[in-house]
């Protein structure tokens, strides 16, 4: 049976690899069924599919989408869409335009803290001129000296309540389902464990407008869950009529905790999001 990993980032957002390498590496590391799942960019799709051919792996379209739900950020993976779809391609670029709005604010905010030049700092680690994410900040902040390691960055500076962050309206969950729908694909809520919904209702009540907004699928393997999650999610997703998908979230090979192709199994009694698509023939043989 095959390896599935459904979410990973490359250069195109704040992944480290370019597309090629990350594809012949996922590759090497026995992965068969593979999407890119940049965030908000569907750019380096294309690039991906050949490489893909190329590695004998089966590849699907993908991206991150940032959304909101409740005043929190939820991240919403599309998919196996049309990554040309123009309702898609306007709104992604739309989101990345907004980026470029917050990373300046973010910019202004380390400098009234007296650390000055984190904006084009920033963009110098960014391929991609028009995907700004937190992660370049904090690769330029653990370079330049400011703090010793990302998760540093992101603890002290970067989370919700931290001076450096910036407080950000994205896209309604529920629009970025219907935006994913309207391309033709399946919405995946990620890496869920990642959210902080105390007071919200906790993850019965996210999970629960996921599915009722028509969200199709959950992470329920993936690299931000400690094994007893797993079987938490796995349950969830059973109680919400969710299919259920795997996705490492790979970035890079220095900074990522879990490497490509080692996840565990989606257990036999959960289905899979990619039960009925012609590319993942591998994951049944
Ligand atoms: P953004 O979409 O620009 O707000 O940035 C979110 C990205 O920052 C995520 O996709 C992760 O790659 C990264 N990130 C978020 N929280 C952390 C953390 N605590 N440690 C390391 N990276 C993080
Ligand atoms: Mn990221
Ligand atoms: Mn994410
Ligand atoms: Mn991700």
């Amino acid at each position: 049976m095959g390896v599935a990993d459904l979410h990973c980032h490359s250069r195109f957002s704040d992944g480290t690899l370019p597309v090629d390498a990350l594809v012949a590496l996922a590759a090497a590391r026995g992965v068969r069924l593979l999407a890119l799942t940049d965030h908000d960019e569907v750019s380096g799709v294309k690039e991906a599919r050949k490489a893909a051919a190329e590695h004998d792996v089966r590849l699907v379209s993908g991206v991150e989408i940032s959304a909101q739900w409740q005043g929190i950020s939820v991240h919403v993976v599309g998919l196996r869409l049309d990554e040309n779809n123009p309702e898609l391609a306007v709104a992604l670029a739309r989101i990345r335009a907004q980026r470029n709005e917050r990373a300046e604010r973010m910019g202004d905010s380390f400098a009234a803290m007296g650390i000055a030049g984190v904006l084009d700092g920033a963009r110098a680690y960014a391929p991609n001129p028009n995907l700004l994410s937190r992660t370049h900040f904090a690769r330029h902040l653990v370079d330049s000296g400011v703090c010793a390691s990302v998760g540093e960055v992101f603890a002290r500076f970067m989370k919700p309540g931290k001076p450096g962050y910036v407080k950000h309206e994205w896209l309604p969950m529920d629009a970025a389902v219907a935006l994913i729908h309207g391309a033709g694909g399946r919405a995946v809520l990620a890496h869920p464990s990642r959210y902080e919904t105390e007071g919200l209702g906790g993850k019965q009540a996210l999970l629960r407008d996921f599915s009722d907004a028509g969200g199709d699928a959950v992470e329920v393997v993936c690299a931000a869950h400690y094994p007893p999650e797993w079987a938490e999610y796995a349950a969830l997703a059973r109680k919400f009529s969710l299919l259920a998908s795997i996705g490492s979230d790979f970035h890079s090979p220095m900074e990522s905790r879990v490497k490509f192709g080692d996840l565990p199994r989606l257990s036999p009694n959960l289905k899979a999001v990619w039960h009925d698509w012609p590319e993942a023939e591998c994951m049944h043989a």
